[in-house]
């Protein structure tokens, strides 16, 4: 087309909530993991959303999804797309089957569409173009797209696949269809049909292409080229995927414009070598009698193990306490010590040479103890660590991942026990995401059904927006946490 025949439109629709505009890069962080640890390429990415009410939606686009779908949060790939679509970016998002991606889209693209230029009586339209790979997609998608326009004389959506009848098709679109979902050959087949004058790409300004990997591996490319050749180049286009293969990386960026690509990577965090545990108490007392009684327990295990019993290997099973602050550092040493137990305790606040020294200590004995602070505990790389402590329970996932990352170095394997008080519930938020299933069978199920009510308690709270995620965040310095160094290490 001519560049004097395009009318020019409105893409960008979002306008981020006030609640999010406090947010530091570092809480942004936070949420992305909190979310299904989601990983974003290319630049400009709107922060995510916690909740359906900071997406500025219309209040009936809300009531429906809240009230009559019950659905109460956004899904990850919701909560980072569509903001991203709505701010009029062109995006690809991965996330695997049944995390909610028809959504992520759709919202967004009805948004679009309905800020336009109502269909003339002789335009077909479409204005929205949604593909998909095949007839039983399609029309699952559509189905939804119904949902959501039900109601709405001003939006009109059409079906169009392959093998299904023809003529109640054409029907449908004479009577302009503002969407149109279909499978690329089938639209192909409009597109061409009366001489073109049934359907135009004209006045298409958003394309989907929903289950991309799958329009790539049944041999869509070329039609998809060739639809994509025929709308207008500024129009709004994104692409969703459970996988993105490189043959399809390679396709996606011929098509989009500069996109931001969000990925959710649900995958934990948590080394798999490191089995977690935890236990819930309703006393800070409580709590340390646990912590005594696993530090007995580890005692008697090495008088066992003691070279003079019989036993030839010599083993060196480390541990290491972690606490919260310089002050709970000092007064559990001292409070261990009187019990007997041999300390090597490092913090920030202690002499340089004494760390050192501690240090030293810790690694070279057997069996030895470290109790510090998480923050001094960074990059600390001792393969003899066996057993992780947290003693206060992390505020952060960024701060769980990291010290529970202290153990089963390398090859090896290890635990990490969180002491939790019954009060802590963004921990056991944290907690009840980051323990796998097999991890849960370990521990009795009343323990397991109180760390689910506290933590579900939490998460009535991200709804009502009473917390945020990375509550307890602030001023922890681990602002440029990098995960993948830690990985590699
Ligand atoms: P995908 O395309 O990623 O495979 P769908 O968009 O088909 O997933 O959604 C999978 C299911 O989840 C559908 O039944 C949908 O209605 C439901 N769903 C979508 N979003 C949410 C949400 N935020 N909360 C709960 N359920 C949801
Ligand atoms: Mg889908």
């Amino acid at each position: 087309f001519a560049r004097e025949d395009l009318e020019p439109f409105r893409k960008n629709f979002y306008r981020q909530s006030e609640e999010l505009t406090s947010m530091s890069e570092s809480e942004a962080q936070e949420l992305r993991m909190a979310l299904g640890n989601i990983k974003i390429k290319g630049s400009g990415c709107p922060l995510p959303v916690a909740r359906w009410s900071q997406l500025g939606l219309t209040s009936d686009v809300m009531n429906f999804i809240m009230r009559d779908l019950k659905y109460e949060l956004p899904t990850p790939i919701q909560a980072q797309a569509i903001p991203a679509i709505m701010s009029g970016r062109d995006v690809i998002g991965i996330s695997k089957t049944g995390s909610g991606k028809t959504i992520s889209y759709l919202l967004p693209l009805l948004r679009q569409i309905k800020a336009q230029r109502p269909l003339s009586a002789d335009e077909t339209g479409p204005l929205g173009l949604i593909l998909a790979p095949t007839r039983e997609l399609a029309q699952q998608i559509y189905e939804e797209v119904l949902l959501f326009t039900k109601g709405d004389e001003a939006i009109n959506a059409v079906c169009c696949t392959g093998g299904s009848e023809l003529k109640q098709q054409i029907n449908s679109l004479k009577r302009g269809a503002e969407v149109v979902v279909a499978t690329p050959g089938r639209f192909i087949d409009l597109l061409t049909l009366n001489m073109g004058r049934l359907l135009t790409t004209k006045r298409i300004t958003f394309v989907v292409l929903d289950e991309a990997d799958r329009l790539f591996d049944l041999g869509f490319e070329p039609q998809i080229t060739q639809i994509m050749g025929t709308v207008r180049r500024d129009k709004q286009c994104v692409l969703f995927s459970a996988t993105f293969p490189n043959k399809l990386k390679n396709f996606a960026m011929r098509v989009l414009n500069s996109p931001i690509s969000i990925t959710i990577n649900s995958q934990n965090l948590v080394n798999e070598n490191v089995t977690q545990r935890f236990q819930i108490f309703a006393s800070d007392d409580e709590k340390y009698q646990a912590l005594v009684r696993i530090l007995d327990e580890r005692m008697k295990n090495e008088a066992k193990l003691d070279p003079s019993s019989g036993v030839e290997e010599q083993t060196d099973d480390k541990a290491i306490i972690f606490v919260s602050s310089q002050q709970i550092c000092d007064f559990l040493g001292r409070k261990l010590e009187n019990e007997g137990h041999i300390i090597q305790s490092i913090h920030a606040g202690k002499p340089y040479q004494q760390r050192i020294n501690n240090l030293q200590k810790f690694k070279t004995m057997r069996n030895s103890i470290l109790l510090c602070t998480e923050v001094l505990s960074r990059g600390l790389n001792v393969p003899e660590v066996s057993l992780v402590i947290i003693y206060n329970a992390a505020k952060t996932f960024a701060q769980y991942v990291h010290t529970t990352g202290r153990t089963a170095r390398g090859t090896h394997s290890g635990d990490a026990i969180t002491l939790l008080l019954n009060n802590e519930i963004s921990s056991a938020f944290i907690l009840r995401k980051a323990l796998r299933e097999q991890e849960l069978l370990l521990h009795d199920s009343s323990s397991v059904q109180e760390l689910q009510r506290m933590s579900e308690k939490f998460e009535m709270g991200i709804k009502s927006g009473k917390y945020k995620v990375s509550q307890g965040f602030g001023g922890k310095g681990l602002d440029s946490l990098d995960l993948k160094r830690k990985s590699k290490e």
